[in-house]
């Protein structure tokens, strides 16, 4: 493993991170703030239209967390040519069900060390060191799903490649689990909720966290600090759906 292969696959990844973020969140925050008709998909959770400012401030932190994800991510890719991680090619090797068992365990650490670190992150001491940068948006737009402060960023991105060294993954489900990332983390921010009533209100939004879930940390900074589950919110007592 050399200092070029890492220097040339973080390059490599920090573009295919930035690119799939500002496609996706682009094309999201086209959908929902439908400029013609001035309607909104789905219910409007913002009080005001997005602003040019707030896109700018979220997209520069945004390109800039891309980077900081791809360093962690290049160091795991080039100990994986090296046979140094858990990452495998074979399914057979760990059966079907572990594709599904490795994905949920993945999901569910990922989610306990994001509660715990966003609660401390809120801490008045680290709060503007680590995490005022997320908060800057009041009223967040789908471009708000990957701006974090380069403090916070560090934070997040070397975890997954870290468990990777640790807990066997293939990398179809890698590629799922971040696609589920992405998408979980822009419809959050997207200032709207897309998903029916029915389902915010019933097992779904009563077990996931939605955007109307996670649009109410923006404004209460003490409630809500879940990533993909409700389950530390409600077992913590930080839970709430009243706005
Ligand atoms: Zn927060
Ligand atoms: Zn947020």
């Amino acid at each position: 493993m050399s200092l070029k292969s890492i220097a040339l696959s973080t390059l490599a990844l920090t573009l295919i991170i930035a690119v799939r973020y500002v496609l996706i969140a682009w094309m999201t925050h086209a959908l929902i703030w439908r400029r013609r008709s001035q309607t909104t998909a789905g219910t409007r959770l913002n009080r005001d239209w997005p602003k040019a400012a707030t896109i700018k401030h979220e997209l520069k932190l945004s390109l800039l967390s891309s980077w900081i994800y791809a360093l962690p991510a290049a160091v795991g890719l080039e100990a994986w040519k090296h046979g140094a991680t858990q990452v495998y090619l074979d399914v057979d090797r760990y059966g079907v069900w572990w594709l599904v068992a490795s994905g949920l365990i993945y999901l569910v650490v990922q989610d306990a060390y994001y509660y715990w670190l966003h609660r401390v992150m809120h801490h008045p001491a680290l709060f503007r060191w680590t995490h005022a940068g997320h908060h800057r948006s009041r009223q967040p737009t789908a471009f708000a799903s990957f701006s974090f402060d380069w403090t916070e960023a560090a934070l997040n991105a070397w975890l997954l490649p870290a468990m990777a060294f640790v807990i066997p993954i293939h990398p179809a489900v890698i590629l799922t689990l971040l696609t589920l990332a992405t998408i979980a983390a822009v419809l959050n921010h997207s200032g709207a909720e897309v998903l029916p009533p029915w389902m915010v209100k019933g097992p779904v939004g009563d077990w996931l966290i939605t955007a109307s879930h996670h649009s109410i940390h923006h404004i209460h900074y003490r409630k809500n600090f879940g990533l993909y589950f409700r389950f530390w919110d409600r077992l913590m007592g930080t839970d709430t759906m009243a706005r």
